[in-house]
């Protein structure tokens, strides 16, 4: 990407007819058997000189592109090849960390792994011997045959400013732009018609001159790139830390009280029924779902709509607000009130798209995310820390068992969230079960000398029974 500014890319609907899309399609199969040659040399070149050529000469690689195209792929194969040769340096250093090798050799190996040295010719300090050399070019071509390497079969076509030129469409109101794009008859380029992607246009900044296309199913997808904004500068907080629950009515809930996109759930019901219904149909008449146009532009409509709620109501709340720090739980969205596949759709794209969103957050506004672990912050009750399955009555309710405290399931868990962040010894990884442990060891603590009528809600709730103790006598805790 000829860009290191926070960026966003969003598919824009083609309406390139039948002709037009088999041109795209045959320049997009040359563009990829080239990829395959390039790579080929580029891997002979990291063999011979242990290092990749982002400057090669390619004039001798057969292809029907033109020079400019196959200029383009080069950059595009260097940078994927090494972002897979990276992943191999770290499994590389597992092996030496893990093996059984004297602790001078792990160095030399781990030296040679940091810089991706493994097929230089000469020892590059004096205490890497031969020896170690050797050993590392093993060790690199086990890892090398074992792996897939990178494929060009389903690899994007990157365009630049050199093979393509974007053009508003100013004469009619059935699409917004024209894409043209050079093909492989030279000066007869192709115009492709897109219609805008909501989401994309409504993001302040700058499109650059950089496209997508991919082949799905037959059909070319074009996707457009804008340069998002810095405003680093000029985004000064107003509070410290604000924690929030993600989740699906409302979509989210702030530690503040803030319930926002509270008719999201009902979007979500309307999309799915949509959905289903033209599932059924497909069923019936044995058709696939990924065949059929009208199933896929419900689809498309619906990424879009989803993508664009999240990204207006995160808007909404750093307006609010404008926190120095955003605390979140793990995502993990799903209802019973929706359909199995829509609740996959919303687990999949939900999840992409707000981690899409909270890291441009801290790229454009230098906003800290901080993602703690999830475990029981919608059981536990935030008042007086007692944690019962039981607490949360149904999705949008919440009572405690033991305190009586009541409140909106998703603004007790967001309060929870935000004190989360400061509970030293748990991370977003560490076990359910130690977590429940930490907690319940903390509300233990705080109910100590006090209360003896709590006894008789703890001893029947199970999360407790191994903290109490079952002679009824003093406990370590009580
Ligand atoms: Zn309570």
């Amino acid at each position: 990407m000829p860009t290191n500014k926070p960026i966003a890319v969003g598919e824009y609907p083609q309406y390139a007819n039948r002709g037009k899309q088999n041109k795209l399609l045959t320049l997009l199969k040359e563009y990829r058997k080239t990829a395959y040659k390039i790579a080929k040399n580029q891997w002979s070149i990291f063999f011979a000189e242990a290092k990749f050529d982002r400057y090669a000469n390619i004039k001798h690689i057969q292809s029907k592109l033109s020079e400019r195209y196959k200029q383009t792929r080069l950059w595009q194969v260097v940078s994927l090849l090494e972002s897979w040769t990276s992943n191999l340096a770290n499994r590389f250093r597992q092996i030496v960390i893990n093996s059984t090798l004297p602790q001078e050799r792990k160095r030399a190996l781990l030296y040679l792994n940091s810089f991706k040295g493994w097929f230089l010719r000469t020892p590059p300090k004096e205490w890497i011997t031969q020896k170690d050399m050797k050993l590392a070019r093993k060790i690199f071509k086990h890892i090398y045959h074992q792996w897939r390497k990178p494929s060009f079969k389903h690899i994007a076509m990157h365009l630049d400013q050199k093979v393509a030129v974007l053009e508003k469409n100013t004469h009619s109101k059935s699409f917004d732009y024209w894409l043209k794009v050079s093909t492989l008859e030279k000066r007869k380029p192709v115009y492709i018609p897109l219609k805008a992607n909501k989401y994309i246009e409504n993001l302040e900044g700058e499109f650059i001159n950089f496209y997508q296309l991919i082949e799905e199913d037959g059909k070319v997808k074009v996707k457009l790139v804008k340069e998002i904004e810095d405003k680093k500068d000029r985004y000064i907080p107003a509070v410290e830390e604000i924690g929030i629950d993600i989740g699906l009515r409302p979509l989210i809930a702030t530690s503040e009280g803030d319930l926002i996109g509270r008719n999201f759930f009902e979007f979500l019901k309307s999309y799915d029924s949509k959905i289903t219904k033209r599932m059924a149909e497909l069923q019936r008449k044995g058709l696939k779902p990924s065949k059929d146009k009208k199933y896929r532009e419900i689809l498309r409509r619906f990424r879009e709509f989803l993508r664009s709620e999240i990204n207006r109501y995160i808007n909404r709340l750093i307006e609010v607000y404008r926190p120095k720090k955003i605390v979140v739980e793990k995502l993990d969205f799903r209802s019973p009130e929706l359909s199995k596949r829509m609740n996959r759709l919303i687990q999949n794209f939900g999840k992409r798209y707000i981690k899409e969103k909270l890291r441009r957050l801290q790229e454009v506004y230098g906003i800290q995310v901080v993602e703690i672990n999830p475990a029981y912050t919608s059981q536990e009750c935030n008042s007086c820390g007692y944690i019962d399955r039981r607490n949360r009555k149904d999705t949008e309710e919440f009572e405690c068992k033991l305190c009586g405290k009541r409140a909106n399931a998703q603004v007790n868990s967001a309060k929870n969230i935000l004190k989360r962040a400061s509970l030293l010894g748990l991370r977003p990884t560490t076990a359910k079960k130690k977590v429940l442990e930490v907690l319940i060891k903390r509300h233990l603590e705080r109910l100590k000398g006090c209360n003896s009528a709590a006894l008789e809600v703890l001893r029947a709730n199970p999360y407790y029974r191994d903290f109490l103790n079952p002679c009824g006598g003093r406990n370590k805790f009580l």
